[in-house]
């Protein structure tokens, strides 16, 4: 059984659904079909939310009509027959017969999870339509079935197994399943999901879920590239990836992978592949265990970065000065990204701004706390870098003219992490990228 999970822009218009359906009908073998709303569907969702949270019911039709117009082309120009248009415009008529129901309802958190969904229900009806228009035996499994989190939003893979597992016994004949990225229960059994980028997500645990062969995420480029493409002119992409070295650049920002979507698939040893929908014949990248080679392979930067420092009000960090500032950050779940120590200070960063005047308050009883906001994360990973010879020295020398606040060194054999400025990232990584890869 393999995975293949296909993005926004994979679906984002009639013809490249029309390319989708040509990859996943290729070969024998079962495969689960991962989709993402169509490109542009979740942000324009996540508008109208804001909208209603902001009680201008006004903007929020507006938007929802827009979003409207947009499906009532898409689906003339994916399906020709009489049959398969008239399913789509059911298909589409009741989930804005739903967005506009909830115009009319108080809103609250839940609706607005709801409202998110939408996206990833439309594109798995319309793209299971097209597959009866063309005669493509599937099944329709609804994620929302199998797919859940736990009271932390932490995926709960052991009963996502034990569902999918009973589902998927029904049919044995059956080669391909279509279901929904991204969407999923919570505890209170309402619908939620796994945060922005979360397709890949579902990808991933729902291959760890069934031991499935392989995860293929298919996207708009050939692979991992050794830096952010959207800020650096030359990037190549990478062969090959460790887990270790992947899952260091989902989470620290690498646009093509959600940050926690190669836990789950390392966790079962199950290899992913990151390919382009637009060019299927390139090589693409392939994640394994194996380590492969020596220093720097990839840069990444993660926005949103808020560093905060803590001086101890005594001379020296006093024993158990380290466990009580953790343990403020612990009380409010709130990860920590990175930490620096001196005789008298703490350094640490996190991205996540929910509770920080909490925290801030918290800490300010065991010192002098400063915040700084507005910072970015350079990650520089590879396998043994620490042990590389020349690479700190490189790193340092690419980035002269940047004043870096926080350097992270060692804690990882794949990872070297420096905090800057957020208005310095675009220079440190193109710098960086001249002084490592020697373009
Ligand atoms: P999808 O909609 O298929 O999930 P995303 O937009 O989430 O696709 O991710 C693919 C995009 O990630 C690429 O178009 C690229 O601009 C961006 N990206 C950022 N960093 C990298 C990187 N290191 N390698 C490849 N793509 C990257
Ligand atoms: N549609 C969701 C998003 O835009 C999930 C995904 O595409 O992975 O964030
Ligand atoms: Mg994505």
């Amino acid at each position: 059984m393999k995975i293949m999970k296909f993005g926004g822009t994979s679906v984002g218009k009639p013809e490249r659904m029309h390319q989708v359906k040509d990859l996943i009908i290729h070969g024998k073998e079962k495969k689960i079909v991962v989709l993402s709303a169509l490109s542009g569907t979740t942000n324009a969702l996540v508008g109208i939310s804001d909208a209603l949270a902001a009680a201008n019911k006004e903007l929020a039709k507006e938007r929802i009509d827009t979003l409207h117009q947009h499906y009532q082309v898409f689906y003339k120009d994916l399906l020709q027959s009489e049959a398969g248009r008239s399913k789509a415009e059911k298909i589409i008529k009741e989930h804005f017969e739903f967005l506009n129901i909830i115009l009319k309802i108080s809103f609250n958190e839940a609706i607005s999870r709801d409202i998110l969904a939408q996206g990833e229900l439309l594109s798995t009806k319309l793209f299971y339509t097209l597959l009866q228009e063309l005669d493509i035996p599937a099944v329709f499994l609804p994620a929302l079935d199998f797919m859940s989190i736990d009271e932390n939003a932490e995926p709960e893979l052991k009963k996502i197994s034990e569902k999918l597992k009973i589902i998927l016994a029904n049919y044995q004949e059956e080669n391909i399943f279509v279901t929904q990225g991204y969407i999923c229960k919570n505890h209170r059994n309402e619908v939620d999901n796994l945060k922005r980028g979360g397709s890949d997500y579902s990808a991933s645990l729902i291959g760890a879920a069934i031991s499935a062969d392989v995860v293929e995420i298919w996207t708009d480029i050939d692979g991992m590239h050794n830096n952010d493409p959207r800020i650096v002119d030359k990037t190549r992409p990478i062969a090959q990836l460790s887990f270790d070295e992947a899952a260091e650049l989902a989470y620290f920002g690498a646009k093509i992978l959600h940050p926690a979507s190669i836990w789950p698939a390392q966790q079962y040893n199950i290899p992913v592949k990151l390919l382009n929908t637009m060019e299927p014949n390139a090589l693409g990248t392939t994640i394994t265990s194996k380590e492969l080679g020596t220093g720097v392979k990839a840069l990444a930067a993660k926005d949103g970065i808020t560093a905060i420092k803590i001086k101890s009000s005594r001379m020296l960090l006093a024993y158990g000065f380290l466990r009580k500032v953790f343990e403020v950050f612990e009380k409010y779940k709130t990860s920590i990204d990175m930490i620096t120590t001196s005789e008298v200070a703490v350094s640490v960063t996190i991205d996540d701004l929910s509770h920080l005047n909490e925290i801030v308050r918290e800490l300010e009883t065991y010192g002098l706390v400063e915040v700084d906001k507005n910072q970015t994360i350079i990650s520089v990973v590879g396998n043994l870098i620490a042990e590389s010879k020349g690479t700190l020295a490189n790193i340092m020398d690419s980035l002269t003219d940047i004043p870096i606040r926080m350097v992270s060194y060692g804690g990882s054999r794949h990872n070297v992490s420096l905090l800057v400025d957020a208005k310095y990232k675009n220079t440190a990584l193109q710098n960086l990228n001249i002084g490592l890869f020697q373009w």
